[in-house]
């Protein structure tokens, strides 16, 4: 079997809290009352797999979870959902990894994670033969060991590779080495380069990267540099009720406009359709929008 996409990074399980107002230590909102809770799968590379599957991509998922009920929910669901998870690890004695999402009345987000350290992939058991015949790999930066040594094997078997990363750390420059499309979130252009402006950012990053560099900008859409051009395309106007996941989301859709063949202004209309129709549902997983709500944006003007 040969997969569309393979993906390799994190799963969990969110416990999204909705509130009023966020609590404040030492004040009259010391205690708050939830508005509603509720647990659902998410983590980065397995809601951006839980959607390619959605738009018609067939996928795999690589990744550690423990061998407790959460860790069998993820596996199930991603089971249910048609991802290929014959390569996920259980782990004894060791809890998979939550997020605790707290969105308050106006939407704004926090997010408390836990991860265990030992909950990682050993590199020399990454599952070779499906990531070098993948179309494309996707992979994020929550077990970086596992990622890079994922990506440089599918570069070396020619595959594409898209990324998520959101923090810096001693090892990004190699990692990003080995990415053929890296999808930044907003702050990391500036954290690389210390350019505040995404365009002179992403300017700056071309020194260190050939490729297709890709960064979402929440409300205001996505951008990036294509060789010397630098194209910006404006998000979908939509009443966004939950954003946790628009980002993997925007992977997903990113990745079926460029195994598409999508010019790349397409591409991250595309990618801004998926991600605007996430925003509109709640939840990671949870909330990743049928195909069908995707075409009904792109039918828009904007
Ligand atoms: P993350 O979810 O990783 O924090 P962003 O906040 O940049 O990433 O959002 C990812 C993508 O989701 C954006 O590029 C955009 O396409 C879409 N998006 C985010 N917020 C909104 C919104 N309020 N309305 C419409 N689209 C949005």
């Amino acid at each position: 079997m040969t997969w569309d996409v393979v993906g390799i990074g994190a799963s969990c399980i969110d416990h999204v809290c909705r509130m009023p107002v966020f609590p404040e230590a030492g004040t009259d909102r010391s205690k708050i009352r939830l508005t509603s809770e509720v647990r659902m799968c998410g983590g980065q590379t397995a809601t951006a797999l839980a959607a390619c599957q959605s738009f018609g991509l067939r996928t795999k998922y690589v990744g550690t979870v423990g061998q407790d009920d959460d860790g069998a929910r993820i596996c199930g669901e991603l089971q249910a959902r048609g991802i290929d998870v014959a390569d996920v690890a259980r782990m004894p004695d060791v809890a998979t990894a939550t997020a605790t999402i707290l969105i308050d009345g106006s939407g704004d987000r926090l997010v408390l994670w836990h991860r265990d350290p030992r909950l990682v992939t050993d590199p020399a058991r990454l599952p070779l033969d499906a990531i070098g015949s993948a179309r494309l790999v996707h992979v994020d930066d929550v077990d970086e060991a596992a990622a890079i040594a994922a990506a440089k094997a599918a570069r070396a078997a020619g595959a594409a590779v898209t990324c998520d990363i959101d923090h810096v750390t001693a090892r990004t420059d190699e990692f990003l080495s080995h990415v053929s499309v890296p999808i930044f979130a907003e702050h990391l252009p500036r954290l690389l380069t210390g350019e505040s402006e995404t365009e002179r950012a992403l300017r700056t990053l071309r020194r260190r990267h050939p490729g297709l560099l890709v960064v979402t900008l929440g409300a205001r859409g996505a951008a990036a540099l294509d060789g010397d051009a630098f194209v910006h395309v404006p998000a979908f106007r939509v009443d966004a009720v939950d954003t946790t996941g628009a980002g993997d989301v925007f992977r997903a859709g990113f990745i079926l406009g460029s195994l598409t063949g999508l010019p790349i202004a397409d591409t991250l209309r595309m990618a801004n359709a998926a991600a605007a129709a996430k925003c509109m549902r709640l939840g990671a997983m949870g909330g990743v929008p049928p195909i069908d709500a995707v075409r009904v944006l792109l039918a828009r003007a904007h």
